[in-house]
C-alpha cells in the first residue's frame, strides 16, 4: 500500500510505503537508512526533522505516534519518497489504520530509573518511575476557545488520540509563509482558530492538548524503545519532548 500526500511545511508531494523487515524500525530514503532515535534529530522549530549526512526528513512524529500506539519498534522499514512525511489529515489516523497489518514487536518496556525533568520557560516535561506507562499532557492558550486543556492517559486511551489534527492560528498562517513554512497548510489537515473562535469544526471537546499528546508520543518514540513510567508535558514543544527523549536513552 501507498500513502500519498502532500508535506505541510514542504507543501511537496510525498509517498510511504511500509515493508516488512527484520531488524529496528527505520525510514529508507532513496536507499539510505535514517533510524527514529532522538540523537539523529537535526531541527524541532516547527515540526520535528530527521537527518544524518546529508538526508533530511520532516515532520516524523505523527507517524511515529502510530507506531508508539501500535507498538511497533522492530519488523517495518518504512521506505519515504519526499522530503517530509506527508501530513494527511493532520492527525495519525491514516497511519494508525495503515499499520494494523503490522505486529506489535519490540523490547520489554525499560523502567524510567529516576526522575527527569527538563525545562525552557513556563514549559517542562518530566518522567518519573511508576510502575505502568502513564502520561499526563495539559496546555495553556490564551485563546476563548482553548485555555487551559488537560488530557490523562489512562483513562483516555492512546488510540484515542490518533484522530486529533494539528492546529493553527489564523493571524500566524500568514508570518509563517512568509518565513517558507506551512506551504502544505490547508484546512483539510488543521484544526484553525480565528481570533475569537473557530475556521473549522473540532473532531472532539479538547482537540489541541490532545494532539499535543499525540506529538508527545511521537517525539517519545525517538528514545528507541518503550518506557515504563509517568510522563507529564506542560506547554509542552518537539525540542523539549526530544530533550526528554534522548535523556532517557542515556
Ligand atoms: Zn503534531
Amino acid at each position: 500500500m501507498t500513502i500519498r500526500g502532500i508535506g505541510l511545511h514542504s507543501g511537496e508531494p510525498s509517498k510511504v510505503r511500509f515493508h516488512p523487515a527484520e531488524g529496528p524500525v527505520r525510514f529508507w530514503l532513496g536507499g539510505l537508512e535514517l533510524r527514529p532515535l532522538a540523537s539523529l534529530v537535526v531541527d524541532t522549530m516547527r515540526c520535528t526533522v530527521l537527518g544524518q549526512g546529508h538526508l533530511r526528513l520532516m515532520t516524523v512524529e505523527h507517524l511515529l505516534a502510530a507506531l508508539y500506539i501500535r507498538g511497533i519498534w522492530e519488523g517495518l522499514v518504512i521506505e519515504v519518497i519526499g522530503p517530509e512525511i506527508p501530513i494527511l489529515d493532520g492527525s495519525a489516523q491514516e497511519w494508525l489504520a495503515a499499520l494494523q497489518g503490522f505486529p506489535s514487536r519490540g523490547p520489554q518496556l525499560e523502567p524510567v530509573k529516576g526522575t527527569i525533568r527538563v525545562e525552557e520557560g513556563r514549559s517542562s516535561v518530566l518522567a518519573q518511575p511508576a510502575e505502568a506507562f502513564s502520561l499526563t499532557v495539559t496546555i495553556l492558550f490564551p485563546h476563548p476557545k482553548i485555555g487551559y486543556q488537560q488530557v490523562q492517559c489512562p483513562p483516555t486511551h492512546l488510540e484515542a488520540l490518533a484522530s486529533a489534527r494539528t492546529f493553527g492560528f489564523l493571524h500566524e498562517v500568514e508570518a509563517m509563509r512568509a518565513q517558507g513554512l506551512i506551504k502544505g497548510a490547508a484546512l483539510e489537515n488543521a484544526l484553525v482558530f480565528s481570533e475569537q473562535g473557530f475556521v473549522n469544526t473540532p473532531r472532539m471537546l479538547h482537540e489541541p492538548v490532545w494532539h499535543k499528546a499525540l506529538d508527545f508520543l511521537g517525539d517519545l518514540y525517538l528514545a528507541g524503545r518503550p518506557y515504563r513510567g509517568h510522563f507529564l508535558a506542560h506547554r509542552g514543544s518537539h525540542r523539549l519532548h526530544v530533550e526528554l527523549a534522548k535523556l532517557l536513552q542515556t
